[in-house]
């Protein structure tokens, strides 16, 4: 069986030579993120990844959690890969130094998430969520708060998860029942059911942090009345050890399609002491901050399966034997050719390719506009801000929806085998299928991309992105090595445009337009984002060779997977504008009494 391999190469393209990240950290006065440092992180990060988390990833899958009496246990070895997580400093990698962290740049900690998640996607759920905590304490928690949680967290010691989701509502979070009364000493007591709680219950640390929404006694009804509470596993001591055994205990946990490796909770909060973080009913506000973590978190898992899927599927493909090439024998001494010899087979492969490479560009490009929200200037912030709520549904939603489609990709080329358990293939389709469900299903980032990001911006944040594409199509138009980009790249930009002023116009007299269109529209977005990438890697590409790089065949690689995308993806584009151009009507027309007889 293959292993998993970190793309380094590939990573380092992407963040240097495409989006020059050493140039990003010095003009941020990221000092200490000097190209040498970076390296060695990568490097080390990469030997820890391949190897203590991908020989536990089948692991993981086949022994699953097991819950005895409100405990739980993790699989074989995950609770050892977890120590030595902690004690290498993984978790404090990209945390402030005021509360322990090493203060290195946010992008940083993608990177390491990219390749914890390639090799091992229900392991690093665990730290994972706890980085969503973090981020959430450090931009809403009292000091007090941070003081006590933020720095176990930061240390490792402690995990954290998000609690959001009760029987009765997922999406619709504004009829939640989890009930917050107050305490006479200022904490609250938290009574409530809430379900798919991921990393809920654990072996692998001491203490949990629940970041939980709940209703204070005189809320108002909806979304407008929710407010947010830490509620730990264990009640802190005053010198920060474990105290107390808390009122929140895990019921169950359930039995589900993939992710086995993550205990995914139903937790019973029964009176539990809770502290409520920010202001009352705003708590919705401020797990935003925990939510846009764990969006960019989980469009991240799209492009992790994309990319192990890939790298099984090619290797498989250039050792399996099966029939000659339609254009006469490559392998004559053998019995049949290599499967990778076979049209079909590498579009397979180069589909994944292009997903894998093309993901985690967007990926980097939406981690560098979390850097500038961080240290930038004033302005600098308001504008990485405004870009990443505009890409983050994108991203989100386009590399989960591709990401599946790769891992399917990757198990079809190996044909029954990949059907078969041992070689990993439908497990990697397994883990991957959640992704386009949790964090918002791929209906609601289309409906808060195209509802709340464009349209209430009265298309402004999708001005300000086309405007940019422009501008590189204007600068390259006479650039004779990307003539097959450009006029391809400006016409999509403007067709972007043109949808988005039809379903506007449309969703004037019908509301509904805008739900017709949105998945459509979040997909022709993710396909011309991709465009306007895939274009900028050609021109570095073209730039290389031009200018006699050593690595040939490293970027022709680059230039042919950039012309399969535009030949064979960009394509796609067309049925989506036809889907969004067709109206709300062949959807709202059927009585739902009439869906079947
Ligand atoms: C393995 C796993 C782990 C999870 N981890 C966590 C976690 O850690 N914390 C947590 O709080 N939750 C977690 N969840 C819950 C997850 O976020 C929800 O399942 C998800 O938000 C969808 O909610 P729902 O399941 O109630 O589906 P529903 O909200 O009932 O939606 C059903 C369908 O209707 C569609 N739909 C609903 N409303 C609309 C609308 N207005 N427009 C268009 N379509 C709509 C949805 O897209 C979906 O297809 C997890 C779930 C799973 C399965």
């Amino acid at each position: 069986m293959t292993d998993i391999k970190i793309p380094l190469r590939d990573m380092r393209f992407a963040m240097r030579e495409l989006f020059d990240w050493d140039q990003h950290y010095a003009s941020l006065g990221y000092e200490e993120a000097t190209p040498d440092l970076v390296d060695a992180i990568l490097e080390e990060g990469a030997k820890f990844c391949e190897n203590v988390l991908v020989p536990l990833n089948q692991i993981g899958d086949q022994q699953g959690c097991t819950w005895k009496d409100g405990e739980v246990i993790t699989p074989e070895g995950f609770k050892e890969a977890y120590q030595q997580f902690v004690e290498a400093g993984w978790p404090s990698l990209a945390h402030d130094v005021e509360h322990g962290g090493q203060g290195l740049p946010p992008s940083l900690g993608t990177l390491m998430s990219e390749m914890v998640g390639t090799a091992n996607w229900s392991w690093g759920m665990y730290p994972g969520l706890s980085h969503g905590a973090m981020n959430t304490l450090e931009a809403h928690g009292t000091p007090e708060q941070k003081e006590t949680y933020l720095a176990k967290l930061v240390e490792g010691s402690w995990t954290g998860t998000m609690c959001l989701t009760e029987p009765h509502c997922g999406t619709d979070l504004g009829i939640l029942r989890t009930r917050a009364e107050p305490n006479a000493d200022g904490s609250y007591a938290i009574t409530g059911t809430k379900i798919f709680i991921s990393a809920g219950e654990h072996d692998m640390a001491e203490n949990i942090v629940h970041i939980v929404l709940a209703r204070l006694p005189d809320a108002p009804p909806g979304t407008k009345g929710i407010s947010l509470f830490i509620v730990p596993k264990f009640l802190p001591n005053s010198d920060g050890t474990v105290g107390e055994r808390n009122g929140v205990v895990c019921g169950s946990l359930e039995h589900k399609m993939g992710i086995h490796g993550n205990a995914t909770a139903v937790l019973n909060f029964d009176g539990a002491r809770g502290f409520l973080i920010g202001p009352p009913n705003k708590g919705l506000n401020c797990m935003f901050t925990f939510m846009n973590t764990a969006r960019l978190g989980t469009a991240l898992q799209g492009l992790a399966h994309a990319e192990a899927g890939f790298q099984k599927s090619l290797a498989y493909a250039k050792d399996r034997l099966q029939m000659r090439a339609l254009s006469g024998p490559k392998n004559p001494q053998g019995p049949a050719d290599p499967i990778i010899v076979h049209p079909d087979v590498r579009r397979m492969l180069l589909t994944q390719k292009a997903f894998a490479e093309g993901g985690r560009m967007l990926i980097l490009l939406c981690a560098q506009q979390v850097d500038r929200t961080h240290k930038g200037s004033e302005e600098e912030k308001k504008e990485a801000d405004e870009l990443l709520a505009f890409l983050t549904p994108i991203a989100k939603a386009f590399l989960t929806e591709t990401g599946f489609e790769s891992a399917n990709l990757g198990l079809q080329c190996f044909g029954g085998h990949g059907y078969i358990a041992e070689w990993g293939m439908e497990q990697n389709v397994r883990d991957a299928r959640i992704a386009t469900i949790y964090e918002g299903t791929t209906g609601v980032q289309a409906l808060d991309l195209l509802g709340r990001k464009v349209l209430m911006s009265q298309g402004e944040l999708l001005r300000r992105f086309t405007k940019v594409v422009h501008k590189f199509c204007q600068t390259e138009v006479d650039n004779e090595a990307l003539s097959p980009f450009i006029g391809k790249l400006e016409e999509l930009n403007k067709q972007w445009g043109d949808l988005t002023l039809h379903v506007g116009a449309k969703a004037m007299e019908n509301p509904d337009e805008v739900g017709a269109a949105s998945v459509d529209y979040l997909m022709f977005s993710g396909y011309a984002v991709q465009a306007y990438l895939w274009a900028r890697v050609a021109k570095v590409a073209n730039d290389k060779l031009a200018g006699g790089s050593g690595e040939v065949d490293f970027y022709k690689a680059k230039l042919a997977t950039a012309r399969f995308f535009y030949d064979r993806i960009v394509p796609r584009t067309a049925a989506h504008a036809a889907a969004i151009l067709s109206g709300a009507d062949n959807l709202m027309e059927l009585d739902a009494e009439h869906f079947a007889f």
